[in-house]
């Protein structure tokens, strides 16, 4: 009798160890703080996926990643702001580690759901735990003087309506910024309180900030 050898027949598993039979000189297949480029790091966390299948991959691997709806579009990956030469491309790791199967040593991962804002033409990027912290600092980087724009008024974010809302909030910008701020890519921040909505819909397709009133 043929001993019984149900892995012959596990496609997938045939499939995954012949991708990790294959060498890899990419980003690392694990949680890094190094800079590396969005088609770097999507390369890597695609092997990773390829290697060990799609199922918890982004707690057990503690890799960078895209968002799944910026991930998916059907155009590719794409930067969330661009602004001149510069693009913001922004990765989470979840590093939250509850796995039993494997272990870290000591400071090897933070520990927190991770956050990273890069710019690829300039090699640059920056790492927190605030993901409000590393879009400011890409707006640093990118536009400097954006801290100085100012701050759309409680009472537009208050507006229930949202086409009310957009109407009041494209008047006011047209307003109260300078014109060189009144392109795509352009931030806002908004004053929001307990009782109103956190982030409004941006009418430029720029980063919108919350700050508490
Ligand atoms: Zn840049
Ligand atoms: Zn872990």
């Amino acid at each position: 009798m043929e001993p019984y050898q149900p892995e012959l027949f596990d496609t997938e598993a045939l499939r995954r160890e012949a991708v990790a039979a294959k060498p890899w000189h990419g980003a690392p297949l694990a949680y890094t703080t190094d800079y590396y480029s969005p088609e770097d790091l999507t390369a890597a966390f695609e092997r990773f996926v390829a290697e060990r299948g799609n199922f918890g991959c982004i707690p057990r691997s503690h890799m960078w990643h895209l968002p799944p709806d910026v991930r998916t579009m059907e155009e590719g990956p794409r930067p969330l702001v661009e602004w001149n030469e510069h693009e913001m491309w922004l990765f989470s790791a979840d590093c939250r580690c509850e796995k039993t199967d494997h272990a870290h040593a000591e400071g090897e991962i933070p520990a927190a759901l991770m956050h990273q804002a890069i710019c690829p033409g300039c090699g640059w990027h920056a790492i927190d735990s605030s993901d409000t912290r590393v879009a400011q600092a890409w707006h640093d980087h990118a536009m400097p003087g954006w801290r100085d724009l100012p701050i759309v008024p409680i009472e537009i974010s208050r507006i229930v309506d949202d086409r009310k809302r957009r109407l009041k909030l494209q008047a006011w910008l047209m307003t109260h910024y300078p014109a060189a701020w009144q392109r795509p890519g352009s931030p806002i921040t908004t004053f929001v309180a307990a009782d109103t909505r956190s982030i409004l819909p941006h009418p430029y397709q720029g980063h919108s900030f919350a700050r508490r009133a």
